[in-house]
């Protein structure tokens, strides 16, 4: 058996806005070139070694794929969160989910919100030419999901620059990025500012003297690793603050919803991906004589997957369009990432039933696909936490 390789129906378009269908199309179209350059067998090849997907990247920026989100007015090609939930979710149909990019396309929109004009210009835009690669560092050991628990502080100095000192875990590409978006306290825990206030948003250069480096051993198949990443006193400059100190979990927040819909792009994507490997092979496997695909106790679950994601994907989609059209976007945008992860995962489920035993072989590539959409019902935000999100905000009962 060989790895299946990057024959994505691209014809099978998702439901979108006629307004959107061009770009959304036109994404597809150049996805097909960067797959090309990095198909999946390379993608799974990196992930078992350990190595980087450096040609997706530059692959990426060859199609002009990372302009797209940044507006014209800086050199970008426009398109929004619409276009970048098209390159996610393209790429993933593929086989060759850009976790790099989401980090980087996250990163640049907290810049592109509140950073100031030349950190606009050096960093945004510097990303349209893949010069620039940044991660995000949220998640700390022991405040988990509870981000406000953070510890990492960020002393400001009489200078004005900032000593930085804690720990962040789980860091996708922080090896191979330049900068990581840090979220670190601007006044100590104890310190009386409210809850949300006191923290800072930082874009940090990793070169800096003083950031250490740990690489976790993490079971999914990507090609981006995780790390530990400490800072002990790293001298950061004034310039490095992104919008205004104290606000900077503000400023992260009001950049999530762009991340609930390009991860649930990556999931349906993927989930895409193992539904039509199951198909393929369900019209071919014959044990008993006729193919499993008939056998309705088979194609069901396929069926149903099919109808989920497509009902996630409008969603996402929708959800996409109202962030671009400036709209309060929370409802759709956690809706979206809850039932696309959701659905995704039932996709790979069923594929792996539909494979039997084949779906553990690695070159099936079968099984290999459920870690990472396992990863996304937690990450970047277990789905709990948006359950929690949809009935205190959008349904109005009381928080826990
Ligand atoms: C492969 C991978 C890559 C990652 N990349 C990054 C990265 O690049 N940058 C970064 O900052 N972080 C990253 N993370 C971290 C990720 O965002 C966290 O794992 C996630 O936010 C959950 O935090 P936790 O693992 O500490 O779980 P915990 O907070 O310990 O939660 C454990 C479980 O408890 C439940 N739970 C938690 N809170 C609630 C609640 N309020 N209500 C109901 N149930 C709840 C959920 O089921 C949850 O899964 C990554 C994680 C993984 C696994």
């Amino acid at each position: 058996m060989t790895i299946q390789e990057n024959d994505v129906n691209v014809d099978a378009m998702p439901t979108v806005h006629p307004d959107s269908r061009e770009l959304v199309a036109s994404v597809f179209d150049a996805v097909k070139g960067v797959a090309a350059v990095f198909p999946r067998s390379l993608f799974l090849q990196r992930a078992r070694e350990g190595g980087h997907a450096r040609e997706l990247w530059d692959a990426l920026v060859a199609a002009d794929l990372l302009a797209i989100g940044v507006p014209e007015e800086l050199g970008g090609a426009g398109g929004g969160l619409t276009g970048t939930t098209a390159v996610m979710e393209a790429l993933a149909r593929v086989g060759v989910p850009p976790l790099q990019y989401s980090l980087t396309t996250f990163s640049r929109e907290a810049i592109l919100k509140h950073g100031s004009d030349q950190q606009i210009q050096d960093h945004v835009v510097a990303t349209i030419s893949g010069k620039r690669k940044i991660c995000l560092g949220v998640t700390e050991p022991e405040a988990g999901t509870n981000s406000f628990a953070a510890r990492t502080l960020a002393r400001q100095m009489p200078d004005g620059s900032y000593r930085i000192k804690g720990q962040k875990v789980f860091i996708s590409g922080a090896d191979e990025s330049d900068h990581i978006l840090l979220l670190a306290r601007t006044a100590a825990p104890d310190e009386e500012v409210g809850r949300r206030q006191g923290f800072g948003l930082f874009l940090v250069d990793m070169s800096l003297p003083g950031i250490e480096l740990r690489r976790l051993d993490i079971q999914w198949y990507a090609p981006e690793n995780q790390y530990e990443v400490f800072f002990d006193d790293v001298e950061v400059p004034a310039e490095a603050l992104i919008g205004e100190q104290g606000l900077g979990f503000d400023h992260l927040l009001s950049c999530l919803n762009q991340e609930r819909v390009t991860v649930a792009a990556w999931a349906l994507g993927l989930g895409e991906y193992a539904l039509r490997k199951a198909v393929d092979y369900a019209k071919v496997r014959a044990p008993f004589g006729t193919p499993i695909g008939a056998h309705q106790a088979v194609q069901h679950p396929l069926a149903l997957a099919k109808a989920e994601m497509e009902a996630a994907r409008q969603v996402m989609y929708s959800a996409a369009a109202a962030y671009d059209s400036g709209k309060d976007a929370g409802e759709q945008a956690n809706m979206a990432k809850l039932l696309g992860t959701r659905a995704a995962l039932a996709a790979v489920e069923a594929s792996i039933q539909t494979h039997g035993g084949s779906a553990f072989v690695y070159e099936s590539d079968v099984v290999t696909l459920w870690p990472m959409l396992r990863v996304l019902q937690i990450a970047p935000l277990n789905n709990e936490s948006i359950l929690n999100y949809i009935g205190e905000r959008v349904l109005g009962l009381p928080r826990n």
